[in-house]
């Protein structure tokens, strides 16, 4: 008798689940395991975010964030149709405050659409107001095709799915390491001891760099955390703005600025800032993880990102000290929000790739050693991404290991 394909998955955040999903789809009648460390699915970035489906609108053309973007979006409405799951196309601005954002402005716009981003057009202050009347600025980006959703919900049915597909659902177990076993495939070793797999493939978010180290991987690019804080606005707030409100994002960041952005269970949020984390998972108090912070510290490719960005990190810092602030900032696009009362929510995570020459990793990055499979960079839209970014790393692995002969 021909023995199973056995094939293991690190990671239940979105990503994980999603090519846990894939693989049933494509390998139908392979052993398919997957562990997570937490004893929830989407525990860390995907339980924290912004739940913004990406239109596809910032990234560089044939990249693959502009390809997996767009394709993920489409994967993604038709699986929530199929599952009920709620999904609002509420639209966004891009908001431009001073002439000096106007070409910034513009080459977003030109990137949307060599992305195909449907129905994206560049508009004045005028037609803003139109659409967002409470929203001032002197141009902007309308994306009338984004939307929110709750990618922890996502998570959640990706993982009944794998489990009614037969899928080994391991939740409380961490891989501590992924080896190349000698002859072929993988011994991966976990806090509960170690079995083999025929391929394996690690989605570990905030931990991909540690994971991939200790399974022999290429040492770079490693993680730094980067924490966003969210406040949500008083309930008399929920309806101030009909869709997102972002502003033109400073093209030396990845992050997308401090926007406001409505849930799909009606809060109004502010957020998130973007400023260097001292833990990885700590996601209440001051947050700080002495591991954590020393492994940045003792990273040589931070400090040359760091000289090179102090005025950026100044301005966050100052919106990190100051609750008032922040609202202040936000309140410059949607000035009805400057004396609203506010709550703190959980701050978000990001796992950010830095290159060892100092510079933040901007487009998603997938290693292939052998049978292991790393993705090692999967920051915003990844949760919009999950869909088409599982697809394309099953694609991979099929061909290379010619996994459908057995
Ligand atoms: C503040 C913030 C805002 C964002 N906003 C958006 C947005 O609006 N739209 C969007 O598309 N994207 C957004 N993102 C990005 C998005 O959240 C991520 O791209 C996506 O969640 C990544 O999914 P993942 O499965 O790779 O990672 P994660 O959700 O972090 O999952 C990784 C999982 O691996 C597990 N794990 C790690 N190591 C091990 C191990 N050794 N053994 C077993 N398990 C392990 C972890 O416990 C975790 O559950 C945002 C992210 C943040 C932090």
């Amino acid at each position: 008798m021909v023995e199973k394909r056995r094939v293991a998955v690190v990671g239940g955040g979105i990503i994980g689940a999603a090519v846990v999903r894939e693989l049933t789809q494509r390998l139908p009648g392979a052993e398919i395991v997957l562990f997570e460390k937490e004893r929830e699915p989407a525990a860390h970035q995907t339980g924290h975010n912004s739940g913004v489906v990406h239109a596809g609108l910032y990234y560089e053309p044939g990249g693959l964030k502009a390809r997996l973007c767009r394709r993920g979006v489409r994967l993604l409405q038709s699986y929530v149709a199929e599952r009920d799951i709620p999904y609002e196309r509420c639209g966004k601005v891009v908001v431009a405050l001073e002439e000096e954002e106007r070409g910034r402005l513009e080459a977003i716009h030109d990137r949307a659409r060599r992305n195909g981003v449907p129905g994206v057009r560049l508009i004045s202050g005028g037609e803003l107001r139109e659409i967002e009347p409470e929203a001032r600025g002197i141009a902007a980006v309308h994306s009338p095709d984004t939307a929110i959703i709750d990618f922890a919900a996502v998570t959640r049915a990706l993982v009944e799915d794998a489990r009614s597909a037969g899928v080994d659902v391991r939740l409380g177990v961490e891989v501590t390491a992924i080896e190349t076993a000698p002859g072929a495939g993988v011994r991966v070793r976990t806090s509960r001891g170690d079995e083999r797999f025929d391929n394996a493939i690690a989605c570990a978010g905030l931990q991909s760099d540690r994971l991939a180290r200790r399974s022999g991987a290429a040492k770079s690019p490693s993680i730094v955390p980067f924490f966003g804080q969210y406040l949500v606005l008083e309930p008399r707030f929920r309806d101030i703005t009909r869709g997102l409100v972002y502003p033109v994002p400073d093209p030396k960041y990845p992050f997308l600025g401090v926007h406001l952005t409505k849930r799909v269970d009606g809060a109004m949020t502010v957020g998130p800032n973007a400023f260097l984390s001292f833990s990885r998972e700590i996601y209440r108090g001051l947050g700080i993880d002495v591991r954590d912070a020393l492994e940045t510290a003792a990273d040589p490719g931070f400090w040359r990102f760091a000289a090179g960005n102090l005025a950026g990190a100044r301005r966050e810092l100052l919106g990190v000290l100051s609750t008032k602030k922040f609202i202040k900032d936000a309140a410059r696009y949607v000035p009805a929000i400057e004396d609203a009362r506010y709550a703190r929510l959980p701050r978000g995570i990001r796992a950010q790739a830095l290159a060892a020459n100092g510079s933040l990793v901007d487009d998603f990055v997938i290693q292939h050693v052998g049978p292991v499979t790393h993705l090692r960079n999967a920051p915003s839209p990844g949760a919009t991404s999950s869909l088409a970014i599982a697809e394309h790393i099953v694609e991979h692995v099929l061909e290379r290991h010619d996994l459908k002969a057995r």
